[in-house]
């Protein structure tokens, strides 16, 4: 292959997509590839996408369009669980040549040995019960902080949610391998990990799933805080059900694993739970917040939520915003349910009409605001350790404390990517 071929990625979605760009790319420019900002002319152009974001086909036709226009001779290839999930309607695109489903999307150098741009368009993608196999990646933007994806797939089926059908069964990697991606991290300088995975807390079935655990978690994070070389430890987001006392423990007694969780509620109705096929009620989650709270009352805790799942009346989400407004939580990220083909949601009447979902979802957006406000007013005058990240807008640098509050400073280079004490 000649050795000045040129590559852009585009990414939608999520920080596993992120990651997993971030590795493709390292992986392209290992076997010659030479790497292009996306805005740029290119060989070759791949984007990965993201089945939750609403109206990826659009989004994936616009972009293709902005290519083809700008470099018509270009090769495009569509990867990622948008692609898994609908591939034949990907490959109809105009302009689209690679389709690369889930199990297909770390092959992607060999694929494009074999295409040549001119042949019929090629969909390269399985079903996804037959996915299996793990591959590890990071991001590795700036050296502050890195995602690293530890653990794939879900085995869940919550009612609203196409992840399962996109990225397959839940596996992962094993704690060694993440331990030598870690250490391999260090090595680079990188100051803070983020765990991430689908289902965070699942991890321990192994490169290719299965029913029993071979590893879990707990073990994944007690081996973790040995590791020299890296300050901060984040867990990305973890199902409530799966984050045990223990787990919470040995964050509160760690100084390497932050006093911050992002734990999944999507619903503080136990009806609206149960018709999502959640693993939990409410009491569950308020039982997980109050033992953060208890060994951590400093700990920043987000939550993801979801308005206007079928059936969610004006009274249930009146109990969402109660049991919200009632808990010691720190932020939202706040969805608004949106049909997606092939889910069981699809079935539950009735629908909320769109207009109620966009107000809940703005009622809920103020809620959080309010939330974050009042738990950084709750730190002011402490002295919390701040990561500062590269950056430089306007002059200005930013940085997380430990417990998650953004810090803005005046840009100072000496600051770039390390620890200060900061008075809040
Ligand atoms: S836990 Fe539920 S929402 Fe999360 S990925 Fe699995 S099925 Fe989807």
């Amino acid at each position: 292959m000649s050795q000045n071929k040129t590559v852009a990625f585009h990414t939608l979605g999520c920080k596993l997509n992120y990651s997993e760009t971030s590795t493709l790319s390292r992986m392209l420019e290992a076997d010659g590839f030479e790497k292009r900002e996306f805005e740029e002319a290119a060989d070759v152009y791949v984007i990965n996408t993201c089945s939750v974001t609403e109206n990826a086909d659009k989004e994936c036709r616009q972009i293709v369009r902005r290519i083809q226009r700008r470099s018509p001779e270009s090769m495009v290839v569509i990867t990622g669980c948008y692609a898994q999930l609908k591939p034949k309607e990907i490959a109809e695109i105009d302009g689209v040549d690679l389709v690369l489903g889930a199990a297909e999307k770390f092959n992607l150098t060999k694929h494009l040995q074999e295409f040549t741009k001119g042949d019929s368009t090629r969909i390269c993608s399985c079903d996804i019960e037959d996915v299996a196999g793990f591959h590890s990646s990071y991001s590795l933007n700036d050296r502050t902080r890195t995602f690293l994806k530890v653990q794939d797939g879900c085995d869940y089926n919550c009612s609203f949610c196409t992840i399962p059908l996109a990225r397959g069964h839940s596996r992962s990697d094993s704690i060694a391998g993440v331990v030598d991606n870690v250490r391999e991290l260090a090595g680079t300088g990188t100051r803070e990990i983020v765990l991430t995975g689908i289902n965070l807390g699942d991890f321990g079935k192994g490169y290719h799933g299965g029913r029993q655990k071979e590893e879990n978690f707990y073990d994944l994070v007690q081996e973790l805080d040995k590791v020299e070389g890296i300050d901060r430890f984040r867990i990305s987001s973890i199902e409530p059900n799966l984050l045990s006392n223990e787990i919470i423990e040995f964050v509160a007694g760690s100084e390497k694993f932050m006093p911050h969780f992002h734990i999944p509620l999507q619903s503080g109705s136990d009806k609206i739970l149960g018709a999502m096929r959640r693993r939990y009620r409410r009491d569950l989650y308020a039982d997980r917040v109050a033992s953060i709270k208890k060994l951590m009352p400093h700990c920043c805790i987000g939550v993801d939520v979801i308005v206007g799942f079928p059936s969610e009346s004006d009274d249930d989400f009146k109990e969402t915003f109660d049991f919200l407004h009632g808990l010691d939580v720190s932020y939202f990220h706040v969805f608004t349910y949106s049909e997606r083909a092939n889910t069981l949601a699809l079935d539950i009447k009735p629908v909320v009409p769109i207009p109620v979902r966009h107000e809940r979802n703005k009622a809920l957006r103020n809620l959080s605001y309010q939330k974050m406000q009042y738990f950084t007013a709750q730190h002011e005058g402490q002295v919390r350790p701040v990561l500062f990240e590269s950056a430089e807008k306007n002059g200005m640098m930013e940085g997380y404390t430990d417990n998650y509050i953004k810090v803005q400073s005046p840009y100072r280079a000496e600051w770039v990517n390390s620890i200060v004490d900061w008075q809040l």
